[in-house]
């Protein structure tokens, strides 16, 4: 699933193709995916893309009087991709896109395509399902306290684990606290800070909070750099088709049986709260 860095990327990839671009048509091809009435885009400017936690947020005026209209809000989920061409009636790729049958767009998994008056567009892909484009009034943030925003404070931090015995990863991916985390960024920000994922959130040292504070947000910010992460299992790729790299500097997550970057005992993946964890047994102690 697309966690913060993922949806970074392709908001910071897609932002120079289509700001300043008017909605010419949206093409439905999966009712499930498209939450709103889509002719109330039609014929908007797009001034604006932003990020909150993982969900993208498309802003649009009308461009006669430049007045915010409405937002295409977009959440990728599970399996959910976002491909722009220059030519959307002719988008071939450089690269097969995963979970297609090649490189042209649109695809078998494509459920929502978005033409703009230049001729350009947008694809969303999304294999199963789950993602979906919701048209609104307002833009949806969601509850959660981004992890690249000025509140997510080590103190804040303290707040949320002192209250709670539920095991620290559970707690760092509940977007309702913290956005922007999953699976990826939980496991190799608690390597790195060698707490264990199924710790109960209250049995942190302050130290240890101090050193997982620090651990996400230096994780996060690798993961922006590599341009995200398109692991073994991942349909994440870039608007351009390409994949992000930040699989390359997995510390633990997806690497059971390697050695530990740290002391060199065997990586191990448990199963817990229905979700794979790696971890080193050795540097990560359950407390
Ligand atoms: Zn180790």
């Amino acid at each position: 699933m697309p966690e913060l860095p993922e949806v970074e990327s392709i908001k910071r990839a897609l932002e120079p193709k289509i700001k300043g671009k008017v909605i010419r048509k949206v093409a439905i091809l999966s009712s499930k995916n498209f939450i709103g009435d889509e002719t109330s885009v039609v014929g908007r400017k797009i001034t604006n893309i932003n990020r909150f936690g993982k969900v993208l947020v498309i802003k649009l005026v009308n461009p006669l009087t430049r007045k915010p209209v409405n937002y295409l809000n977009i959440h990728f989920k599970l399996s959910g991709q976002m491909l722009y061409s220059k030519k959307v009636d002719n988008a071939i790729f450089a690269n097969k896109i995963p979970f297609t049958k090649g490189k042209k767009m649109p695809a078998n998994t494509t459920r929502v395509i978005i033409s703009f008056s230049d001729g350009s567009g947008i694809f969303f892909n999304d294999l199963r399902k789950f993602g979906w484009i919701k048209v609104s009034k307002k833009p949806l943030s969601p509850k959660g306290v981004d992890v690249l925003s000025k509140n997510f404070t080590s103190k804040l931090l303290t707040d949320i684990t002192g209250k709670t015995r539920k095991p620290i990863k559970v707690l760092l991916m509940d977007q309702d606290l913290i956005t922007g985390i999953g699976n990826i960024y939980a496991n190799d920000s608690l390597f790195l800070a060698r707490i264990h994922p199924q710790r109960p959130a209250n049995s942190l040292t302050a130290n240890e909070i101090k050193k997982l504070h620090s651990a996400i947000i230096s994780e996060i910010k690798k993961g922006v750099h590599d341009k995200g992460s398109s692991g073994a299992d991942e349909a994440f790729i870039l608007p351009d088709g390409s994949k992000g790299r930040h699989q390359r500097r997995f510390l633990v997550y997806q690497r059971e049986g390697e050695k530990c970057p740290r002391c060199g005992h065997v990586i191990k993946r448990i199963k817990h709260n229905g979700r794979s964890s790696f971890l080193c047994q050795n540097c990560q102690v359950s407390a």
